[in-house]
């Protein structure tokens, strides 16, 4: 691969951002974890490459959990990227998050089961690598200067973001009852999602940078007094908010620090890995 058709920052999701990159191509990138989501595009963005991947398919084909989270990291990578910047559609779990907040979170819980969550799981792989035992800390799962940068950028756009909170990702496709609901709010956590993880996991375990952006498409099943949670509901949210979230992550996505100085960075340092890392 040439440098020509690399990128420093990879956005997963954010379909329709990608006319309003320079130069723009399509890159089929093979992994051996097997195929990502879709080709990723990649073009320039005042003056940074950038690769975008939709996170479901272009025509939104893959549900969450049923998306290769290990191929599409490992492809971001491959082709260069060192951090990435995640929007993603959430259920607001307190009433004063209602649809349109904009939440960038700082921690994390994992709700899902079944998904492909490591690198490091110790099978050989298909080219004859086998992984070591590797046990990365995701004490701070996001990066600290990217969520710096998110919450300057959206503040600046006036969007005032909730700056930090707790994002639960559930195994989905289908949304919580209300007695999960409730009791994922009594627990103090903030939204509710399907693909938060295992992206920020995978992305640590490859020293990628993860920047969590969330937006509230609706109120979630306990909070909210009403028949509970439609997917037109959130389709219409998100369509209505669409233009300013595509202002803030383009604006991020110029903005972050092109000198990395974070946790992120230094997660495999001194680490043998087993596996040559692109
Ligand atoms: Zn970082």
């Amino acid at each position: 691969m040439s440098d020509s058709d690399g990128a420093a920052i990879g956005v997963i999701g954010g379909s329709g951002f990608y006319s309003l990159l320079d130069g723009i191509t399509e890159v089929a990138v093979d992994t051996p974890y097997g195929a990502p989501s879709d080709k990723l595009l990649i073009g320039e963005l005042a003056g940074r490459r950038v690769a975008f991947l939709p996170r479901h398919g272009r025509s939104h084909s893959l549900p969450p959990h049923r998306i290769n989270y290990r191929a599409n990291l490992w492809a971001l990578r491959a082709v260069g990227v060192r951090q990435v910047v995640a929007p993603c559609a959430t259920g607001g779990l307190r009433p004063e998050f209602g649809p349109g907040t904009l939440v960038v979170p700082d921690q994390l819980v994992d709700r899902t089961y079944g998904r492909e969550q490591t690198f490091y799981d110790g099978e050989p792989r298909a080219d004859g690598l086998r992984p070591n035992v590797v046990h990365i800390p995701l004490a701070d799962p996001y990066c600290p200067a990217g969520r710096q940068q998110a919450v300057a950028v959206a503040r600046r756009a006036g969007w005032e973001p909730q700056d930090g909170g707790t994002l639960v990702v559930i195994q989905g496709p289908r949304f919580s009852t209300r007695a999960e609901s409730r009791w994922h709010a009594a627990q103090g956590w903030s939204v509710v999602g399907m693909t938060g993880y295992p992206e920020a996991t995978l992305a640590r375990e490859l020293g990628l940078c993860y920047t969590s952006i969330a937006m509230v498409t609706d109120l979630d099943a306990g909070v909210e007094v009403g028949e509970g949670v439609t997917h037109e509901e959130v389709l219409k949210v998100f369509s209505e908010n669409i233009e300013r979230l595509r202002t803030v992550i383009l604006d991020l996505v110029t903005e972050l620090p092109a000198e990395r100085n974070c946790l992120c960075s230094k997660a495999l340092d001194g680490v043998d890995t087993g596996l040559l890392l692109p």
